[in-house]
């Protein structure tokens, strides 16, 4: 039987003490998750979006990974003093990916920024700043050594996927983000938020496997809702994979 294979989005790093040339960089926990849970991973690298849809016909599931701001261009919204970097060309490419995987009703899971981008791309609009346009906001933006220690916790919706795929309705996640989906996207659903009402997952109602989630999973690889997490991704991926092949 074949492994289904996972398109994993990516980052771009410019480092002065590489001479600042741009290199394509994934953080290597996102891969040895799909891994784990049985698929096949595949960087994909942010090109012109109009290789989107070639990308999308050759995957069987879409992994959007973490990473800078999402211009705030993209949900009609001028840029709040604390917006953080952007990358036009990811956001660009990622939108059009998003959408397309969407329209295919391939399995996405999107994480961190990967779940603010899949919010963005199906018409929602985020938080641009937590720490100032909350209140009484919790840390996100967590410091520690340990980046797999959950630092805040989150409660589940009752009755939605996430719920059932944690069999929980309150559980401890790491937090790296400073935005946060706000208005959701239609047909989407929030599934959980932490205790200042933040958002921390978001869902479609359809039974295609789309989830997006506001923590870091896969730098907790042993939590077992990470694996819950990977483990249903993978069954989505590889039912659609059987049923191509069917
Ligand atoms: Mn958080």
């Amino acid at each position: 039987m074949q492994k289904p294979l996972i398109g994993i989005t990516c980052s771009t790093l410019v480092l002065a003490d590489m001479r600042g040339v741009p290199r394509y960089a994934l953080v290597h926990h996102y891969v040895d998750c799909v891994l784990e849970a049985g698929g096949l991973p595949i960087v994909v690298p942010s090109v012109a979006p109009g290789h989107a849809d070639r990308y999308l016909a050759r995957l069987d599931g879409l992994l959007l990974s973490g990473g800078l701001d999402v211009d705030p261009q993209h949900y009609d919204e001028e840029p709040h003093p604390r917006l953080g970097q952007v990358d036009a060309r990811r956001d660009r490419f990622e939108l059009a990916l998003a959408r397309a995987a969407y329209e295919a009703q391939l399995p996405i899971l999107a994480i961190c920024r990967g779940a603010q981008l899949l919010n963005v791309a199906l018409g929602g609009s985020l938080l641009q700043d937590i720490g100032t346009q909350v209140a009484k906001p919790l840390r996100h933006d967590q410091e520690t050594i340990q980046d797999d220690a959950p630092s805040h916790g989150v409660a589940i919706e009752p009755g939605t996927r996430l719920a059932e795929i944690a069999a929980a309705q309150r559980i401890r996640v790491n937090s790296f983000h400073h935005q946060a989906c706000d208005r959701v996207a239609p047909g989407f659903v929030v599934s959980a938020r932490s205790a200042d009402g933040v958002v921390e997952a978001i869902e479609h109602a359809d039974p295609a496997f789309c989830l997006g989630v506001q923590w870091h999973p896969e730098r907790m690889p042993t939590d077992a809702v990470t694996r819950a997490l990977f483990a249903a991704f993978h069954a989505a991926a590889e039912a659609r994979t059987d049923a191509a092949r069917a």
